[in-house]
């Protein structure tokens, strides 16, 4: 092989960055890493902007703190890697509600995403089915079967539990519908224990027993200053070359490594490197792969997307109750599907001016024409919805975002983790010098996808026949 190793990584949201950094921590000194970004800014859903003269996250606003076995996230860690974890803050208020006819009740505790271990501290929001919930001798899921959340959780605890809790907290998530979601791959501690508990209940608290959370643990952690600062704070530490407003076009195997086409079809460039890191969302992974192993991109492609749009809004002095926000199952009929006080629930957010600022989340999987309205409509349409769901009329804006984010949160169908494990075995096979991370493959979330990024770095240096430093 070559020296120095060129790689490429295609796509700078927080998987790309995240493998940057895990190149240059492990691959041999000197190894010329480039990042390519179609858009002008890196971070992809990390975006931190400025609303009221103030950083405020456009994009995700939050990591969580340990993954599904209890350790540390890999979010921590990374942050820890590139000197952050002085600057890791915490929510000061946790306890959020759901809108329940038309008002406001506490999420109940003790809940896998909206999936009680005990049916009893549900009971003010949902009623679980009477006794659906039996040994019927065998595990819940057969071994290497998948179902949807909401098939699992109707079968046991009934309608009610699903709409009112577990689809308004998974499409907090996703933006989907429990009905249509994997739950092996959007919740793979619950479908571990599934696969060997008899009853719902029962593999709920396995879970819940499977991570034991110190009491007062926090859940959740961002960092203060945005989390912009990760991104910026990966580009520095990868050393990594970075091309903005470079979208890769094409990839072509040359025999010892990839030929990329990047920018303009008029001007194209191009650019021969060993191996590539392809850390963009499944459907342009899917346009890059067509060429070079196309039925690796009809596996991948197949992955449906949902849009959302953010309208924050900065409120002067709103009465606001002491909640983080609030979530909005579908059957309740408004636009908003969540709501986020982020002045109340983040402690180095808040003003001594008393200005607030909210954040609301619009648009679910299969509703993208609400999403047509101009930017006034929608922040004027979450204005009314907020006011009426808080019982008293808010005060006008004295300043306002709308962010959309178009295709942005991919819709885990059952099966996908065996579709991605049979694409990425393919893709091994014919080209072990590309490989694929980030949300399109291993879940949404920032832990998840720098997970997939470091682990995709790994595979390219053993791919070029390195070991770890
Ligand atoms: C509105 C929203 C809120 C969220 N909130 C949270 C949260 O609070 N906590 C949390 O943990 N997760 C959250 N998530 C999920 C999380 O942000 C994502 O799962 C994660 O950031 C995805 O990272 P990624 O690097 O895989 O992809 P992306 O962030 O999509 O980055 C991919 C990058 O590739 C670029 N690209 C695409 N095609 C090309 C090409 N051909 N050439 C070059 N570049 C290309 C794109 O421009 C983009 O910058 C949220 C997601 C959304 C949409």
């Amino acid at each position: 092989m070559r020296q120095p190793w060129r790689v490429a990584v295609v796509g700078g949201g927080i998987a790309g960055l995240a493998a940057a950094v895990r190149l240059r921590d492990s691959a041999p000194a000197g190894t010329e890493i480039t990042v390519y970004e179609q858009s002008g800014v890196l971070g992809g859903k990390l975006r931190t902007g400025e609303l009221a003269g103030q950083p405020v996250e456009f994009g995700a606003e939050s990591f969580l703190m340990r993954d599904p076995t209890g350790a540390e996230s890999a979010a921590v860690a990374l942050a820890r890697r590139l000197g952050l974890a002085e600057k890791i803050v915490h929510p000061t208020v946790g306890q959020a509600a759901l809108v329940i006819d038309g008002g406001l009740r506490p999420i109940p505790g003790g809940t896998l995403v909206g999936v009680p271990g005990d049916l009893d501290r549900v009971a003010a929001v949902a009623r679980p089915a009477a006794d659906a919930d039996t040994d019927g001798g065998r595990p819940l899921v057969g071994p290497d079967a998948d179902v949807s959340v909401g098939a699992l959780v109707r079968s046991r605890f009934g309608n009610e539990v699903v709409e009112r809790l577990v689809d308004p907290m998974l499409g907090g998530v996703y933006a989907g519908r429990a009905d249509d979601l994997s739950l092996v791959t959007t919740m793979p501690a619950l479908a571990r224990t599934a696969r060997v508990e008899h009853t719902l209940v029962g593999a709920v608290r396995a879970a819940q027993a499977a991570a034991p959370r110190a009491p007062g643990a926090p859940v959740f952690g961002t960092l203060a200053g945005g989390l912009s600062t990760l991104i910026e704070a990966a580009v520095t530490a990868s050393g990594a070359t970075v091309r903005r407003d470079a979208a890769v076009r094409e990839l072509t195997p040359t025999g010892t490594g990839w030929r990329l086409t990047v920018g303009p079809t008029r001007d194209p460039q191009l650019v021969d490197v060993d191996a590539v890191v392809l850390a963009v969302p499944a459907r342009p992974a899917a346009r890059l792969l067509a060429g070079p192993a196309p039925a690796v991109a009809a596996g991948v492609g197949a992955l449906d997307y949902a849009s959302v749009a953010l309208v924050t809004m900065a409120l002067p002095q709103p009465r606001l109750p002491e909640l983080s926000g609030f979530l909005v199952p579908s059957t309740e009929g408004l636009l908003i599907k969540a709501a986020t006080f982020f002045t109340t629930k983040w402690g180095h957010l808040r003003r001594p001016d008393g200005l607030a600022l909210v954040r609301a989340s619009v648009g679910r999987y299969g509703e993208e024409a609400h999403l047509q309205r101009p930017d006034a409509d929608l922040a004027a349409t979450v204005h009314r919805e907020l006011s009426a769901v808080l019982g008293t009329p808010l005060p006008a804006p004295v300043d306002g975002h709308v962010q959309r984010w178009g295709g942005a949160l991919p819709q885990y169908a059952p099966g996908h983790a065996d579709r991605l494990a049979a694409a990425r075995t393919a893709l091994r096979a014919a080209h072990p010098t590309l490989v694929l991370a980030g949300a399109g493959y291993d879940g949404v979330g920032i832990p998840v996808c720098v997970r997939s990024g470091e682990t995709a770095a790994e595979e390219i240096i053993t791919a070029l026949g390195g070991s770890a430093r």
